[in-house]
């Protein structure tokens, strides 16, 4: 008997039928004697909905406060359907927004981070026998303002309350059952791990395979939460994501992935003197853009050029940003290109073995795939190509690294 965590994504509660099948799996939980809290998505595409009706009714520039007052609705309308499901089959449940059970955030709308959680609330509810079903991606900040945790953010809610509770373990139900060698949608040869470390699936998540939002398996991995991807419409027991063992050393390459949701800005012919870098990208830290890779070229006649990636939902604002700061740091001119995409082979081996940069390199040059920007950290090599190559790049790169990929 355990006291465990379940998030079901978007697709698996899109509609009244899908969440009678979840009603009924957090049913089967609960009568085999554990104790369960369940965070729910909004239904699939509802959070899009909601924030392009956001932008449309503001030209593109929403309030932050009001934003985030809008997409967390999503989730109300779930958790509520699933707790009276839930009680009409018999069963006490209650639903319970981010407000409700005091999920506190900073006040950074739309990427807010979870600062406490009243465990004690949850862990007495569950004691009097209820069923909790509570609202993920959103939380509350000190002043009581509605926050959200940034999109995907529901198993960041997840992992952070069976931390606070000290569950057993964290099970993520998503559409595909497990954490693959590659997105599986993407390319059919992708092949599902049993177990991938924290630090791993933390690269993987960050170079974009959204199967996991980020900042949840970095609480995973800060707390020690036992973490399972598993499929919402079978009972494979999917993948683990838990601490590095001595196998997993033994992968060169645990996964390919790929984020089309970057742009590539390069600020050109900017004076090469201490202070340029600091003053550029001083006012996007201030904003939270989260700057990804940068490159310096190396400076000609006391001239350089930066190029840099940023979140595709950043451009204007980062354009509006620029178009001050370049002139003050006297670049000749700002070019900015959306139509890009980082493809990344990720890998615990890569601290111990060499050639994995040469061949991901040659693999994308017989295809003629031309390589715009790499970076590199001690497990993750990535490439900023042309986004019309994302998938003939992540199906190259997955045959390149068959023998070394996900044993
Ligand atoms: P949910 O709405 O349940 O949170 P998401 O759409 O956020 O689901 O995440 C699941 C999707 O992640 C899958 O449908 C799949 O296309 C994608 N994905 C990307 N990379 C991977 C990977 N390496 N393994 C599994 N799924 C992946
Ligand atoms: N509904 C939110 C989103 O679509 C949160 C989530 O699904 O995790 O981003
Ligand atoms: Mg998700």
């Amino acid at each position: 008997m355990a006291l465990i965590v379940q998030k079901y994504g978007g697709t698996s509660v899109a509609d009244l039928a899908k969440i009678h099948n979840v009603a009924e799996r957090i049913i089967r939980t609960y009568q085999a004697g554990n104790d369960v809290v369940v965070v729910l998505s909004a239904m699939a595409g509802e959070t899009d909905r909601l924030a392009a009706m956001a932008n449309a009714a503001t030209g593109d520039k929403p309030t932050p406060r009001e934003y985030d007052a809008l997409i967390a609705t999503g989730e109300q309308v779930t958790v509520s359907l699933m707790a009276m499901v839930l009680n009409s089959k018999g069963f006490k449940a209650k639903s319970l927004l981010g407000s409700q059970i005091r999920i506190v955030t900073d006040k950074n709308h739309m990427a807010a981070r979870i600062q406490k959680i009243d465990a004690d609330f949850i862990l007495s509810e569950l004691g009097k026998h209820r069923i909790m079903i509570v609202a993920g991606f959103q939380g509350v900040d000190r002043k009581g303002n509605i926050t959200t945790l940034g999109r995907g953010g529901s198993d960041t809610s997840a992992v952070a309350i069976a931390a606070a509770i000290k569950a057993d373990y964290c099970e993520t139900f998503t559409d595909v059952d497990g954490v693959y060698t590659t997105d599986p949608n993407v390319y059919d040869k992708a092949r599902k791990l049993k177990k991938i470390s924290y630090d791993e699936m933390l690269e993987l998540s960050a170079a974009g395979a959204k199967v996991l939002h980020q900042r949840s398996v970095e609480l995973a991995k800060l707390y020690n939460v036992p973490l399972y991807v598993r499929s919402s419409f079978n009972d494979d027991e999917g993948t683990l994501v838990t601490r590095e063992d001595e196998d997993m050393e033994k992968e060169v390459v645990s996964g390919i992935t790929y984020d089309r949701n970057q742009a590539k800005v390069g600020v050109i012919h900017v004076p090469d003197e201490p202070g340029i870098a600091g003053k550029l990208f001083t006012p996007f830290s201030e904003r939270s853009i989260i700057v990804d890779m940068i490159i310096q070229n190396a400076s000609v006649d006391g001239y350089t050029d930066l190029t840099f990636t940023i979140p595709k939902k950043d451009i204007k604002q980062v354009e509006q940003l620029l178009d001050v700061v370049s002139r003050e740091v006297g670049a000749e001119r700002v070019h900015i290109d959306p139509d890009i995409s980082k493809v990344s082979v990720v890998g615990l081996g890569m601290k111990s073995h060499s050639g994995v940069a040469s061949k991901m390199f040659t693999t994308l040059a017989r295809e003629g795939i031309n390589i715009q920007m790499i970076s590199t950290s001690e497990i993750k090599i990535s490439c900023v190509i042309g986004a019309k190559y994302t998938e003939l790049a992540v199906r190259v790169l997955h045959d390149a690294f068959a023998m070394e990929i996900g044993q």
